[in-house]
Order: structure tokens, then sequence, then C-alpha cells
């Protein structure tokens, strides 16, 4: 399996887990290897979360 951001190969995590990652929001299909899951997908969803979040909370706000 190869991964769709970095085109390496993906091998398996330290915990065995062998069937790569889900690398949306940085690619919508394919797969992705651990370290691209960590050092690219994990932080933009992270983003995307809180940016999601703070517009709720505004919303909220304005509301009341
Ligand atoms: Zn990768």
């Amino acid at each position: 399996m190869i991964c769709i951001i970095c085109s390496n190969k993906i091998t398996s995590d330290l915990d065995g887990w062998g069937g790569g990652h889900n690398p949306w929001p940085v690619n919508p299909k394919g797969r992705c290897c651990g370290k691209c899951n960590e050092e690219k997908v994990l932080p933009l969803r992270m983003a995307r979360y809180y940016k999601h979040k703070t517009r709720k909370d505004r919303i909220n706000k304005e509301k009341n």
C-alpha cells in the first residue's frame, strides 16, 4: 500500500496496525502513512476543528 501524500510505502505502525490512515482532510481518498498522519493530517484536522468551533461560538454569542 502506498501513502497518498508522500508516495512512500505504508509500513506498520508501532502498535502493529499496517492498514494506513485516513488522509482526510489533506486528501479525500486513499490511505496515508503514520508519519503523514501525524505531521500533516492531524494538525490540519485540528485546525479545521478549532476554526469550526470558533465560528460556532461566535454565532452563539451573537444570539445571546
Ligand atoms: Zn506518507
